[in-house]
């Protein structure tokens, strides 16, 4: 089935760009904005996504612009012709079928159901203030909560938290932080349950032509531009993978001061093949992250600290 569908996606979209079976997943040249290239043979990027599974698809770099997103039915409409429709209708998988085994081997995880995101809701609503007052502690500001649509809830499991959600790279939530925010409520952070190898974390905000900042937490990312974090010292599979195929310009190992030799090791990791000579190193001040240095400096101190961003010479690497 997988492979009837790329050829019919191949009839009017050209030379399939990269296919991954297990997730639905495959990579076109984008008809809308390789084409204002005037390439015959598109641009070789594979910018358009399509994810068969799921019926979707979109491109990374037009997709509002041009309106690149949506079913796939609306991408046949607009480039293809009736017997690719008739063909796609035929073999398009049965939702409901492929959704039961889709959750089979990837945890489905959804906001709580209490979720509301502070930019919308009332300053009456009980624990408002508080959520609040503790951001603005922490030198988050309204901007930052509404780019990140960052929310709390009043009740339920999550209730005294901070949640900061993740989107896949489809704009669904495929993660989400919870912080606490008052000393009582223990722990400090209660995260769902979810297959971590399988999270890029705001998958969706990654523009992959600008330097990419990998940080450790979801606070370091949400003051860091273009960051993803990594929820920890350690660089899954998929996200060293993603860097690997995407990334056109530096990437900087932005760990926290006290996690020096894990950035290192990153570092040597990644400054491999494709990556190697644009992977570069930043270390913050002694008790330090990007969270904490904008919390004490704001914006501004964060970008002074990511202008230390720099090559590593050989003897530092053992
Ligand atoms: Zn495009």
């Amino acid at each position: 089935m997988c492979v009837l569908l790329v050829n019919i996606l191949e009839s009017f979209l050209g030379e399939c760009r990269g296919h991954n079976e297990g997730k639905g997943q495959t990579k076109f040249d984008c008809p809308s904005c390789s084409a204002e290239k005037l390439l015959d043979n598109g641009d070789g990027k594979g910018k358009l996504e399509i994810n068969y599974r799921k019926g979707v698809f979109k491109c990374w770099v037009c997709a509002y612009k041009n309106n690149m997103h949506g079913p796939i039915e609306k991408l046949i409409k607009k480039y293809g012709n009736n017997h690719n429709m008739r063909d796609y209708l035929l073999v398009k998988p049965d939702n409901n079928y492929e959704q039961e085994t889709y959750v089979d081997k990837n945890i489905h995880v959804q906001l709580p159901s209490e979720f509301i995101a502070l930019s919308t809701c009332s300053q009456y609503e009980p624990q408002y203030s508080f959520a609040m007052t503790y951001l603005k502690e922490r030198g988050i500001d309204e901007e930052i909560i509404r780019e990140f649509n960052i929310g709390y809830t009043h009740e339920g499991k999550y209730r005294g938290r901070v949640i900061i959600p993740s989107y896949d790279e489809f704009g669904d939530v495929n993660f989400f932080v919870a912080r606490s925010y008052s000393n009582y409520i223990k722990p400090k952070y209660l995260n769902p349950e979810a297959e971590k190898q399988q999270i890029v974390f705001n998958h969706n905000k990654i523009n992959f032509d600008a330097t990419i900042y990998l940080v450790e937490g979801a606070f370091d990312h949400i003051v860091t531009p273009n960051s993803i974090p990594l929820l920890g010292k350690i660089m899954t599979y998929k996200i060293k993978m993603l860097l690997t195929e995407n990334a056109k310009a530096d990437i900087v190992i932005l760990l926290d001061d006290d996690a020096y030799v894990d950035a290192v090791n990153l570092y040597k990791e990644l400054d491999f093949g494709e990556l190697h000579g644009r992977i570069k190193i930043c270390k913050p001040p002694y008790g330090h992250d990007s969270s904490s240095i904008h919390q004490k400096l704001g914006k501004r101190g964060v970008i002074k600290l990511l202008k230390n961003s720099r090559r590593l010479e050989i003897e530092e690497m053992f």
